[in-house]
């Protein structure tokens, strides 16, 4: 599908992705394969002409385009197709341009499942709580439900955001269990088989962990999809308490290669690209 020989170009667009490190995983992996590929940033500022963007891409010859924050929703507008999963959640994080065409999918659905079920192995799936209702939160609770768990409990600081997510989530799943949790108990804790952090908490600049340490149960595995850092607070104290952790690296790395997939037509090899994102945060 890729024209070895010349360049295959795709960017990024959002705001404030400065740092991110999606397009040194593309390119690591376009050279590894041996193809002439160019992943470009394009920071928007607060205003950005999305429709524009994708215009100008489609006529330079892009074929493709990862959209990230504040765009993920607004993107919907701009598509002609939408995948059977972009669909369902409302949400797209990456545009194939091909054919004229403009085609919508979520990696971030698809990686979170890959990251989940490869850094969980047959772990426990019965009940389990996903911190955050936002943007990511729904993802991670489709991901969630579709990777195999049972019953799932949501809790969000802003109350009308989990019960948003609930409701959603009960339309597509009508088979699960899916209830949202008002308060962190020690009888919530009690129940639980995992915990998924998809809240700010735990970045650099949202500081601390959003399950309190006294409720982590050593049976519990933790998965934090936040990868700046790494390490957050959340799976440091779960580390010490003796469970099974995930890191933010393993939905960054899997929707990285997704995207890869879909924008060039080859699979990638995500532990090269994992490799790679990990060199790349131990520096930056
Ligand atoms: P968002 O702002 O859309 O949603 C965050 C949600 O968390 C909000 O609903 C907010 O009310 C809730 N929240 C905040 N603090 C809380 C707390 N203490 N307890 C309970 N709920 C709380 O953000 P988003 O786009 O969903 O992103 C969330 C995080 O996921 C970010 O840190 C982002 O970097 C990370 N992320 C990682 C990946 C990856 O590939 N690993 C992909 C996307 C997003």
């Amino acid at each position: 599908m890729s024209a070895r020989g010349s360049v295959l170009r795709v960017a990024l667009v959002g705001h404030g992705i400065a740092r991110s490190l999606t397009p040194a995983m593309h390119e690591a992996e376009g050279r590894a394969q041996g193809f002439a590929y160019r992943y470009d940033v394009i920071d928007t500022g607060d205003l950005g002409d999305l429709g524009g963007i994708i215009a100008r891409a489609q006529a330079e010859g892009l074929v493709g385009l990862n959209i990230t924050h504040p765009f993920k929703q607004a993107v919907l507008g701009h598509l002609d197709r939408l995948s059977e999963t972009a669909a369902r959640l409302g949400a797209v994080n990456t545009v194939v341009l091909r054919h004229g065409e403009r085609v919508g999918h979520n990696t971030d659905h698809s990686g979170f499942r890959a990251g989940f079920t490869t850094g969980l192995g047959e772990s426990a799936r019965g009940c389990v709580l996903l911190l955050g209702a936002g943007g990511a939160g729904a993802a991670v609770g489709f991901g969630l439900l579709d990777g195999g768990v049972a019953e799932l409990l949501i809790h969000d600081i802003d109350a009308a955001r989990a019960n948003a997510l609930g409701d959603k989530l009960r339309r597509c799943c009508p088979d699960k269990r899916i209830a949202t949790v008002p308060a962190l108990t020690p009888e919530v804790a009690e129940r639980l088989d995992g915990i998924v952090n998809a809240t700010p908490m735990g970045m650099a600049s949202h500081p601390g962990s959003a399950f309190p340490r006294d409720l982590l149960r050593r049976w519990h595995w933790v998965m934090d999809i936040v990868y700046f850092p790494l390490e957050t607070a959340l799976l440091a104290r779960a580390r010490a308490v003796g469970c099974h952790t995930v890191s933010g690296a393993a939905m960054a790395v899997h929707q990285a290669a997704d995207a890869f997939r879909l924008f060039t037509g080859h699979s990638a090899d995500p532990n090269r690209m994992a490799a790679v994102f990990q060199r790349l945060s131990a520096t930056s």
